[in-house]
């Protein structure tokens, strides 16, 4: 009989449960504020990961203020309103924030931010939401997925394999649901937590049951005092804290995460996944099958079947199914859900075929390495939409790629130098553009019938667009008017 880590009958929906949000083994703060009613708890930054760490605060006996340099959010403040939480927003008073016992700091709030600085040098203790989340979960179990690439793919397709299996179960974290308001307002057994870096930068005690780190490539750098070494540690924080039982599932044909791997006493059971390699245990791949084997189980699925296509989405479909599969879920569930799941919207998203020619959505591929991936799975000729804010990119590992699959660059951006410098020797046509109207009707030019008009842009949006999610939904108007 196959071991399992967990008794899944202990995360079923319906069984006892959901535990409650009392944790009195929540880690003493050193400063003495802590659940109960004793602490002063200050949020800093107050969009959905800040206001429901003010909601989780407040139900467990926190005295809460929040405060935000910009404007909040009109529904944001109504839940704080309702809630009775005091806060302040387009400024900081200082006397306020530097009266915390503890502070919860939204992600996106950088360290050298003047505040920031002051609180480090007064010595109050700083954790981010989930470390908070983590202190009121209860006994409910965690498994935390983080990763250069392919965090919200793996988690959305993971959380649609325990839905179905019926465990009661929620997608949370980084993907746009806070973990701490899940906790405060509908607690479950099981948490699919997306995780990011700078979520991972202000933990203390968090630790996951399952851990998944899909990848490491060099991205935000600039919080990381340009340092590529300071964000793979960053990354590697989410298995700081586990422990013999826990689980660690990683990608092997990942370079950095191997050579850190290398560097580490692991205190935990790893699970590797790769193409390249079989394991004892883990994830590989065997021709045109995914296997995976933990303990007695095998499961072996055709890369066919799986309803999310291309390369990365291989691994990110072995690291989900490894994970089910150490959660107890049964192998039959387990290929019926990564042939149904239906993929997410900006990322390698169908949005038509005009007179032959296909559109495909991949505005979510804010980086060189998402691009990578994306042409690797192109199997026909394409007209390839790049550009926007340069996040330092080098381009040249898109180079071969791009000379055997791309017959035409149209770039989108208010710079598109860099780009066109880099490539016009490289492909037959290159085309310029800062409106995404504009754009389209050229690629629309270049395309013949059979071709793929594809927006995987490897840069960020901010400069034309407010977020990847415009310029993917602006892509698909577009598309749509030809
Ligand atoms: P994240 O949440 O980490 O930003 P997403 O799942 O939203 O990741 O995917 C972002 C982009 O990265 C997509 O456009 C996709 O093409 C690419 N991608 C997805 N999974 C991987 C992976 N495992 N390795 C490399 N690139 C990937």
């Amino acid at each position: 009989m196959e071991e399992k880590i967990f008794n899944n009958n202990q995360i079923k929906k319906g069984s006892e449960g959901a535990t409650p949000n009392t944790r009195l083994d929540s880690p003493p703060l050193e400063d003495g504020g802590r659940g109960g009613g004793a602490g002063y708890l200050v949020v800093l930054g107050g969009a959905e990961s800040g206001v429901g760490a003010a909601l989780l605060a407040k139900k467990n006996g926190y005295t809460v203020f929040l405060s935000d340099a910009g404007e909040l959010k009109e529904a944001y403040k109504q839940e704080l309103v309702a809630n009775k939480i005091d806060f302040e927003e387009k400024g900081h008073t200082e006397e306020k924030v530097l009266e915390a016992n503890i502070i919860v700091k939204s992600p996106g709030i950088p360290e050298n931010n003047e505040l920031i600085k002051k609180v480090r040098a007064k010595g109050i203790k700083i954790i981010s939401e989930i470390e908070l989340a983590y202190w009121f979960k209860g006994d409910a179990k965690i498994v935390a997925i983080t990763g250069s690439n392919g965090k919200s793919t793996t988690t959305s397709l993971l959380f649609h394999i325990c839905q179905k299996a019926g465990l009661d179960c929620a997608l949370v974290g980084n993907i746009g649901y806070s973990f701490a308001k899940q906790i405060a307002e509908d607690p479950k057994q099981l948490y699919i937590a997306e995780i990011s870096s700078f979520q991972l930068d202000d933990i203390d005690t968090f630790r996951p049951d399952i851990a998944i780190l899909l990848n490491i490539t060099e991205d935000h750098l600039n919080r990381y005092d340009n340092k590529f070494e300071n964000y793979i540690n960053s990354k590697f924080r989410i298995i700081e804290n586990q422990k013999e039982e826990d689980y660690f599932i990683y990608c092997d044909d990942d370079e950095v995460i191997k050579e850190k791997l290398h560097t580490l006493t692991i205190h935990t059971n790893t699970l590797p996944f790769s193409m390249k390699h079989e394991f004892k245990k883990g994830g590989y791949l065997k021709g045109d099958d995914v296997m995976l084997r933990l303990q007695q189980e095998r499961i072996s699925m055709s890369i066919y079947d799986f309803a999310i296509k291309g390369k990365h989405n291989i691994y990110n479909t072995m690291a989900a199914g490894i994970a089910a599969s150490t959660l107890g879920i049964r192998k039959q569930m387990i290929r019926e859900s990564v042939g149904d799941f239906r993929g997410l919207e900006h990322r390698m998203e169908y949005v038509a075929s005009v007179r032959g020619v296909d559109f495909l959505n991949d505005s979510k591929a804010t980086n060189v390495n998402s691009t990578w991936y994306a042409l690797e799975s192109m199997e026909r000729p394409v007209v390839l939409i790049l550009g926007g804010q340069d996040k330092g990119n080098d381009y040249s590992i898109l180079d071969e790629l791009v000379k055997q699959k791309v017959k035409a660059i149209v770039c989108l951006g208010v710079d598109n130098a860099k780009i066109v410098k880099h490539f016009k020797d490289i492909v037959p046509a290159i085309r310029e553009s800062n409106d995404m109207d504009t754009c389209v009707r050229m690629c629309f030019k270049q395309a013949v019938k059979g071709d793929v008009v594809l927006l995987s842009p490897a840069c960020a949006s901010f400069d034309i667009f407010k977020n990847y999610a415009q310029r993917g939904q602006y892509f698909k108007d577009a598309v749509r008017e030809l």
